[in-house]
């Protein structure tokens, strides 16, 4: 694994250059403030008179339409959401990339499965900080970052992972460290995770358990307490000390239980029904689905929400949380 650092990146390769900022949001927002407070001429590429005109023009950004700064720019950073792109780029960015600009990206998954096509005479990379823009933007004031991936896809000027690896030390990820990867790892490995894991395993774990305890006449508050509110002790232990260091701080019971049953819960079947959900994404058949549904006006997902919001869970959750007070 490649990791470069602040003293690896030069970035005098940026001196020279316009970098546009398409998109002024979560990501837009951070990473456009970094790279003009690092010293790089930056320019804001937004919808006319919209809400993040005003915010960029409040925080002292040069904005302007996305076709000017696109067609300005000699990097084309685009960071607006993933399913509107391929149309703002058609429309408004495509024709303002000359021979030898580069198309950056903070996510693989557009040019990956194609859904942009980019010209043969730009570069295209990417620079995608494993965190919020929020947490960009604070980090970087705090004199420090977080880490970042790099890829390069298309390198047609020689020095395409040098301007990538600049825009990231700019922006304060080369403090933390940026890793090197391909648009292909990056696309697949994070869809995997959010399926699998992050968002579609652990809720369903969340659910199954405590429907569980409920069926079984358990009082729902106390089920949920003990199979969701808990979880983010466990996680939060795992996410600063490994999984080492998590057992260590639980009881030996929990230990001892945990180590004996896990693998009656994640069982064998679970790991090869987790091998087809990889497989659908390497073949492309995740992301033809999704743009299928996106075509459609997501039906699916419309639905989808409206069965979660009305689980049991999500009604004594509720509750609870107010309790916590985390929740007005
Ligand atoms: P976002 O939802 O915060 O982007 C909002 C911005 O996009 C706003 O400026 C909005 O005006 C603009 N926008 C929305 N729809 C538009 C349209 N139809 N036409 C023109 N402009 C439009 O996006 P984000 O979460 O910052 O994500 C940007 C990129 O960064 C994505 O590729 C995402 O995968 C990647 N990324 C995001 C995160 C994150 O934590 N949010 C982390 C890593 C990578
Ligand atoms: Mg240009
Ligand atoms: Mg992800
Ligand atoms: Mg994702
Ligand atoms: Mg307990």
């Amino acid at each position: 694994m490649k990791i470069y650092h602040e003293k690896d990146i030069d970035m005098g390769v940026l001196e020279d250059k316009t970098i546009a900022v398409i998109g002024y949001g979560s990501q837009g927002r951070a990473q456009a403030l970094n790279m003009r407070d690092s010293g790089l001429n930056v320019i804001v590429g937004v919808r006319k008179d919209g809400k993040s005109w005003n915010i960029a023009k409040n925080d002292g950004m040069e904005v302007t339409t996305i076709e000017d700064a696109s067609k300005r720019a000699d990097i084309v950073h685009v960071l607006i959401p993933d399913e509107v792109q391929p149309k703002v780029y058609e429309k408004y960015i495509k024709s303002g990339l000359e021979d030898g600009n580069t198309l950056s990206f903070s996510h693989g998954y557009n040019i990956h499965f194609k859904n942009i096509i980019p010209p043969k005479n730009v570069n295209v990379t990417m620079i995608a900080p494993k965190g919020p823009g929020a947490m960009v933007r604070r980090t970087y004031k705090e004199g420090f970052g977080i880490p970042a991936l790099v890829a390069v896809e298309v390198d047609v000027t020689g020095d395409a992972l040098d301007q990538a690896l600049a825009m990231g030390k700019a922006c304060g990820f080369a403090r933390a460290g940026i890793l090197r990867t391909t648009f292909k790892e990056e696309t697949e490995t994070d869809l995997f995770g959010e399926q699998v894991v992050l968002c579609g395993g652990v809720t369903e774990l969340i659910k199954a358990a405590f429907d569980t305890l409920v069926e079984a006449g358990y009082q729902p508050e106390i089920a949920y307490f003990e199979t969701c509110h808990e979880l983010k002790l466990i996680i939060d232990l795992i996410y600063e000390k490994g999984l080492t260091g998590m057992w260590k701080n639980v009881s030996n019971t929990a230990e001892y239980g945990g180590l004996t049953r896990r693998e009656r819960v994640i069982s064998q079947e679970v790991r090869n029904e987790m091998k087809k959900i990889l497989k659908e994404i390497q073949k492309g058949e995740f992301a033809r689905e999704w743009a299928l549904e996106n075509q459609v006006g997501r039906p699916v997902l419309k639905r989808l929400r409206e069965i979660e919001k009305e689980l049991k869970i999500e009604k004594v959750g509720s509750k609870l949380r107010k309790l916590c007070g985390l929740e007005k």
